[in-house]
């Protein structure tokens, strides 16, 4: 099997193997990395039906990966060894969807399906190579909890995460601000998340003080995480055909980073039989307008029962993009340029006029949030996390025979039991681990929304 290699959005870095490609997160001409090919496993399908949640993981990231079978293996096994339930990700039939539950890892949020593998593969590299490294993210919430937990107490590896403010919601932040290792640095910016994500950007786009600093990336945009999200599509998928009889599925997705979708587009094209990725958005619907209209326009931020969503600039986009303008850098690099100065781009209709026929977008207000919560609790007694709740509202509007849709839980419902009460009227949704956070000692500093103030705490505590 050749190895795979990764290459710019934008074209202009050499191509790299796997390990770089993580290490590197950005690439440095400002684009994404991708995989140079993308393989097609659909003769392997039948197969994979009947593997364990890690046979599959392994399966997948065989195909992108630059390691040795056995230390993969093992890579895998130990991310996955903490999760709360043996599926790793089951899904369940509720009312008229089925419900694939991501939520089952250390922080109760889908991201650490991604996050606890990555944190192992980093120290895997790193002691190799007897190197250090200063990951530098920014969050809404769930990513910088989730990464804080994946690499807190490990030798070779500080991190410093960003978040907005009093922006997240308050138990997200003492899931991240509880965690006192030495290792971990929580920054919180007076701003918005789009200003941290800017700021990491920037900072990012400085190669020297990138290199000189050891600096990695564990945003969405880490190739790494996008992949190790693609397993979950097919696990699901082949679960869900094989019970209802059928040979195509549906996904809905809460999404407002696209790096959820994104693994899922990355599935359609290796040959995973899904006829329609049904992307779902609060009131930050940028994402959805795209998909709509073929215009994406930045509008301003609102805050909604879906934090993890408040999100206009979706970083993961540009991947999706560079193959809807067919895999051409020259044009993709021009229009994300012109969006960068105008806040816009469009892409033209396809010839059945659609945007993207693969794809269904709609939004779930607020209202609609609540209300989806409140009924599938009275209806089917399961507890929806508002994130979620988003995605079952939009894919109640777009089901059809024959074609089961599988709806992505992104978060365990008591991370937002506020939204929970809201909608029920009642105090359901707990969990040990969080209650316990409660009176925990926090530590995080106060930075102002300034790329200097960042850099200079990181020089000063690495
Ligand atoms: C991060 C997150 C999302 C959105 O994920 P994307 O990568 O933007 O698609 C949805 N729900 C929850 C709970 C999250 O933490």
């Amino acid at each position: 099997m050749k190895t795979m290699r990764y290459i710019s959005t934008r074209g202009a870095t050499q191509p790299m193997g796997f390990q770089d490609a993580v290490l590197t997160g950005l690439a440095d001409d400002g684009g994404l990395l991708i995989p140079e090919s993308i393989p097609d496993v659909s003769d392997w399908l039948d197969d994979w039906a009947k593997l364990s949640y890690q046979d599959i993981t392994y399966e997948i990231l065989r195909l992108f990966v630059d390691l040795p079978n056995d230390d993969l293996r093992e890579l895998i096994d130990r991310s996955y060894a903490n999760f709360r339930h043996p599926e790793i990700a089951p899904a369940w039939s509720v009312g008229p969807i089925h419900i694939l539950e991501l939520f089952h890892g250390p922080t109760l949020a889908f991201k650490d399906i991604a996050l606890q593998f990555l944190s192992n593969f980093f120290e895997y590299i790193l002691t190799r190579t007897g190197q250090r490294l200063n990951i530098l993210g920014a969050t809404s919430g769930d990513t910088g909890s989730a990464a804080i937990h994946g690499v807190r107490g490990r030798e070779r590896i500080n991190i410093f995460i960003m978040h907005p403010h009093g922006r997240v919601a308050p138990l997200q932040e003492r899931q991240m601000t509880s965690v006192l290792d030495p290792n971990v640095f929580n920054i919180a910016i007076e701003g918005t998340f789009d200003d941290c994500q800017r700021i990491m950007k920037s900072i990012f786009s400085d190669l020297d003080f990138k290199q000189r600093y050891s600096l990695g990336a564990v945003n969405s945009v880490n190739w790494a995480r996008v992949m190790v999200q693609i397993v979950y599509y097919f696990s699901a998928g082949l679960y869900v055909m094989d019970q209802e009889r059928v040979s195509r599925v549906r996904f809905a997705v809460p999404t407002g980073n696209f790096g959820d979708v994104l693994a899922g587009y990355y599935a359609s094209r290796m040959g995973l039989p899904i006829n329609r990725l049904i992307l779902a958005t609060n009131e930050n619907d940028i994402l959805a307008r795209f998909f709509n209209t073929g215009e994406y326009s930045l509008g301003h931020v609102v805050p909604t029962l879906s934090p993890s969503m408040d999100i206009q600039v979706a970083s993961n986009f540009e991947r999706y993009l560079y193959y809807r303008l067919g895999e051409d850098p020259a044009k993709l690099t021009a229009l994300m340029r012109a969006f960068g100065s105008t806040g816009r781009l469009s892409v033209p209709p396809l010839a059945d006029g659609s945007v993207d026929a693969l794809f269904a977008a709609g939004v779930g207000t607020t209202a609609d949030t609540l209300a989806t919560i409140r009924k599938y609790h009275e209806l089917y007694h399961y507890l929806l996390d508002p994130h979620t709740a988003v995605g079952v509202h939009v894919a109640e509007q777009h089901l059809q025979a024959g074609e089961p849709t599988v709806c992505l839980a992104t978060a365990h419902p008591a991370k937002f039991s506020e939204a929970i009460r809201e909608a029920t009227g009642k105090d359901l949704a707990h969990h040990e681990f969080l209650d316990k956070l409660a009176d925990a000692e926090t530590r995080m500093t106060v930075l102002p929304a300034d790329e200097t103030a960042v850099r200079k705490f990181i020089e000063e505590h690495v």
